[in-house]
């Protein structure tokens, strides 16, 4: 048992970071400011007095004594909007670089050993090696968002080798399922329940990525943490495979119950300025480590798009 601090625990990965965490008896204390997190994701821990919730601002004071005594942080809390981060960059330099190295701060002088941190896939920019490896360079982002998340793993490293902590780095490809509140799939349904007999896609529709379904995520993460023990564990996270964007629109229309939907393609090979259109990341270093991927990217979507329609998943 094991007492640990989430940040960005209310939000759609951190809640079921949190399932996972209370599920092993650790004791969790979320610190969100539920600027995108749900209260309801995380209120059956809260009610059961198995999670602690501090509504707090990482930007503002007040929320740092909650990491007296903890051995973990997981530092999820961030503007997680990759397009809209390319359009106005302010809120990912404060909630993503600004925060974390508050977070850092915080850890450090209440001498916090270790920290779990999520980046992004978006560090590698337009990778020339797919699948990318960890060890893939130059590190050339062509987004705000991938950016930030790289400073925030430089920062990380400086305070591991600076501090005597350690740090997990994850690099996640796109994370998806029940409780999401953004992205692709969210961005269909929602223009689908608007109109359901047409549907615009950014970009060409042939942007191609890797999906990797929430719990999947999670199960990846612990066991990653549990199983290296470096100053600095960097591990890439996804599936091995990728699926292009139309295929989801179809996935979508055919769980909707829709037929005949028109699809209006706005056109070029990235959806949004910063956007990468084709994206697949190696996993075999965590595979060295005894993981096996269980889902890939088609199952992935499929699963994500059911729960996040309602429906029964299998
Ligand atoms: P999310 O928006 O659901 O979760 C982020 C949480 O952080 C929210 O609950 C929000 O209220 C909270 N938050 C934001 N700014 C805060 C602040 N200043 N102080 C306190 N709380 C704050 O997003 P998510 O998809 O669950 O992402 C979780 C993490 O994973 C983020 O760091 C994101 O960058 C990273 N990530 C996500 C994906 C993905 O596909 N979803 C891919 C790569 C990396």
């Amino acid at each position: 048992m094991m007492l640990c601090v989430v940040t960005g625990g209310a939000g759609f990965i951190g809640s079921h970071l949190v399932d996972a965490l209370v599920a092993r008896g650790d004791r969790v204390v979320v610190i969100d400011s539920l600027v995108n997190g749900e209260h309801r994701n995380i209120a059956g821990h809260i009610d059961a007095g198995r999670v602690t919730l501090v509504k707090a601002d990482l930007l503002l004071d007040g929320w740092q004594d909650a990491l007296t005594g903890v051995e973990r942080v997981y530092h999820l809390a961030a503007d997680p909007d990759v397009r809209q981060g390319s359009l106005t960059p302010d809120s990912q330099i404060h909630n993503n670089i600004l925060a974390t190295y508050r977070v850092l701060e915080a850890m450090r002088t209440h001498g916090v050993p270790a920290v779990v941190f999520t980046s992004t896939s978006t560090v590698y920019g337009d990778a020339t090696i797919i699948p990318t490896p960890e060890s893939y360079n130059p590190l050339e982002p062509v987004s705000v968002y991938g950016a930030c998340k790289l400073a925030c793993e430089a920062l990380i490293s400086a305070y591991c080798h600076g501090f005597g902590m350690k740090g997990w780095v994850y690099r996640f490809a796109n994370i998806i399922g029940e409780r999401s509140n953004h992205g692709v799939i969210t961005d269909f349904i929602k223009k689908l329940q608007d109109r359901p007999g047409e549907l615009e896609i950014l970009g060409d529709g042939r942007q191609t990525k890797s999906y990797l379904e929430v719990k999947a995520c999670i199960r990846a993460m612990l066991f990653a943490v549990e199983n290296s023990d470096d100053v600095l564990n960097i591990f890439n996270i996804g599936s091995e495979d990728w699926v292009d964007v139309t295929t989801i629109a179809d996935i979508i229309v055919r769980e909707m119950g829709l037929s005949h939907v028109q699809y209006r393609f706005t056109g070029g090979e990235r959806g949004w300025v910063g956007d990468v259109p084709r994206m697949q990341l190696a996993v075999e270093k965590l595979k060295a480590l005894g993981w096996q991927p269980d889902v890939g990217s088609l199952e992935s979507v499929e699963v994500a798009v059911r729960a996040m329609l309602g429906k029964a998943v299998s």
